[in-house]
């Protein structure tokens, strides 16, 4: 997949935002494995929002970057024993997928910062490769968070398996806007439904996506293996 420009790519979502009849969604630059100069120059062209999939990796990048004021997401797997770290230096973690981790982050959110922003991530497709609640753990979990004043829920992230089938990916996403719209109605700060990436962000979109996810068709392919 080649790269486009980031303006081409806010066209692309504009079209696929009102052929749905949706308002444009957040863009998510995802700069897992990029060098801190390739964020700096989509920075420098008015793009905000970051995703990471590596805490250490993260927090590198985080550091050298920190003067532009940049909002960064965690949106790889988290390990209980990275979650002091992640709390301390991230604005928003999509991967929330079990109590233990909603505990560390509360816990670790240092006293000074504004809530830490939290999507619950949903094993939609019911993968074992896949890290994700299951959707009946959804309700247990977004009460933990939303009881935390160190936590804000904000909402649901999914990553589909990309089913070559369109109905298959279909039914993922008309899923999750079922669960979204389940989760919004009992919290009403729930405003994120974060799913699409570079393949599929415009069937994403079609099904209520507000935020997505995009690396390869932003960056480039990635300069190793993620
Ligand atoms: C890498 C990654 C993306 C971006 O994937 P692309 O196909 O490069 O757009 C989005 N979400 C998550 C969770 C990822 O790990």
């Amino acid at each position: 997949m080649t790269a486009q420009t980031l303006p081409a790519i806010l066209t692309n979502l504009h079209n696929a935002a009102v052929a749905a009849g949706r308002p444009d969604p957040a863009l998510l630059a995802v700069s897992k494995t990029q060098p801190a100069d390739a964020v700096q120059a989509l920075a420098a062209q008015g793009q905000r929002a970051f995703g990471e999939n590596y805490v250490q990796e993260a927090v590198a990048k985080i550091e050298a970057l920190a003067t532009l004021g940049l909002e960064w997401h965690l949106i790889g797997h988290l390990q209980s024993n990275k979650a002091e770290l992640a709390a301390r230096h991230f604005d928003w973690v999509q991967s929330v997928d079990r109590p233990k981790l909603v505990t560390a982050l509360a816990t670790h959110r240092p006293p000074g910062q504004p809530p830490l922003n939290v999507l619950i991530q949903v094993n939609i497709d019911d993968e074992d490769s896949k890290h994700g609640c299951a959707p009946q753990d959804i309700q247990t979990l977004a009460a933990a968070i939303a009881a935390a004043p160190q936590l804000r829920l904000r909402g649901l992230m999914a990553i589909p398996a990309p089913w070559p089938e369109a109905d298959r990916r279909q039914a993922a996403f008309t899923n999750m806007a079922a669960l979204f719209a389940t989760l919004a109605a009992a919290h009403p700060q729930v405003d994120t439904l974060s799913m699409g990436m570079s393949s599929d962000y415009p069937e994403a979109i079609a099904h209520g996506a507000t935020m997505v996810r995009i690396g390869t068709a932003l960056f480039g392919a990635r300069p190793r293996p993620a």
